[in-house]
């Protein structure tokens, strides 16, 4: 069946960002393909990047890792929510590692898989997952992988950053572990100080620039194109979409593009978005609908029905349209899309 609307994913930028980030890490880096891949595809993404040289995966569920099906002995697959009571029978039966939070999470892996290998995650100051410092000493006679533990503020010069690292460093230097991880992707841009075994880069592997050291050497990912179902002239005066936001000052040329916000296009990009037609930007006029969207075409006499456009979907720069985080940009993207690797 036909769609209107495609997702172009770039398994080559996947590959390219991946081995950007491991360099100027200066050390191995894993990759999160969680929330299946940031909304792009788990199972696509840990393909591209096995390909790449990768080894080391981390989710968030052990349905996520179930979901991976068979990776290569070689390859490591790590649950960062560890186990809960519900996961003692998934745990068991998976190949997967559990990167265990808590002391109660402890004690459940000692039971489940005495002696098999696991990870841990020390809450260094984020107060969210992970054992406090205090309380590590119930690690000791597990036999830990990597010690992780992961940064707040990464993405923003904020004195968090420092206080983390000089936590996770006494607590490194305390705990045996075979490896030690601490950044995510915005922690490799803060400098080789927070590299230490292992980065666990995400957001951008699949295109995000969470600091300025990225522009340029991240590549654009994902790209989003929808067709015209209709071109038309809103008369002066008159008004376009839902809540008559948009008024033409003039005669203005528009096409409505099948993309709204069932599929991810959300709201926020009212009167904000914008899509291409060659090096001419069509701005998105009104409100975007559930499933539709206007563009001014004034700048394009020659588009018509049926034609495809790019919308503007480069993760900054649609962040800052749409006031969307570049996370949930593409964690958001529905399932009417036809999905094209390339
Ligand atoms: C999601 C996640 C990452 C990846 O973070 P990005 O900001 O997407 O690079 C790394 N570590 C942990 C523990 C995570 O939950």
């Amino acid at each position: 069946m036909h769609r209107p609307l495609r997702l172009t994913i770039d398994a080559k930028a996947i590959q390219s960002n991946w081995r950007w980030l491991a360099d100027y890490a200066g050390v191995p880096a894993g990759a999160a393909v969680k929330a299946d891949g940031y909304g792009l595809g788990a199972r696509e993404t840990t393909e591209a990047l096995i390909a790449a040289g990768c080894r080391d995966f981390f989710v968030s569920t052990w349905a996520e890792a179930e979901a991976l099906g068979n990776l290569p002995d070689d390859v490591s697959l790590v649950v960062l929510y560890g186990v809960g009571a519900d996961d003692v029978e998934a745990a068991a039966r998976l190949r997967a590692r559990p990167c265990l939070n808590s002391a109660e999470q402890v004690a459940r892996w000692k039971q489940i898989a005495p002696g098999r290998a696991c990870d841990v995650m020390v809450d260094t100051g984020m107060n969210r997952l992970g054992l406090r410092p205090t309380e590590i000493d119930v690690v000791n006679d597990l036999v830990i992988d990597t010690l992780h533990s992961h940064l707040a503020c990464a993405d923003e010069d904020d004195p968090l950053n420092e206080m983390q690292l000089e936590r996770f460093r006494a607590v490194a230097s305390a705990v045996w572990a075979k490896r030690y991880a601490f950044a995510n992707s915005a922690g490799i841009g803060l400098g080789r100080e927070y590299s230490f075994d292992l980065v666990r880069p995400g957001i951008s592997i699949y295109g995000g620039i969470q600091r300025s050291e990225f522009e340029g050497n991240i590549r654009q990912v994902a790209r989003v194109e929808a067709q015209i179902v209709q071109r038309r002239t809103i008369p002066e005066g008159e008004s376009c979409g839902y809540g008559a936001t948009f008024v033409a000052k003039e005669d203005t040329e528009a096409a409505i593009l099948n993309i709204g916000y069932a599929d991810g296009y959300l709201r926020g990009f009212s009167s904000h978005g914008s899509a291409f037609a060659g090096e001419f930007a069509l701005p998105v006029l009104g409100r975007v609908s559930m499933d539709l969207i206007a563009v001014g075409v004034d700048a394009a006499p020659g588009l018509k029905e049926g034609d495809w456009v790019e919308i503007d979907y480069d993760l900054p720069s649609a962040s800052k349209q749409s006031g969307l985080s570049q996370y949930e940009l593409l964690t958001t993207l529905g399932s009417r899309f036809e999905r094209v690797w390339k």
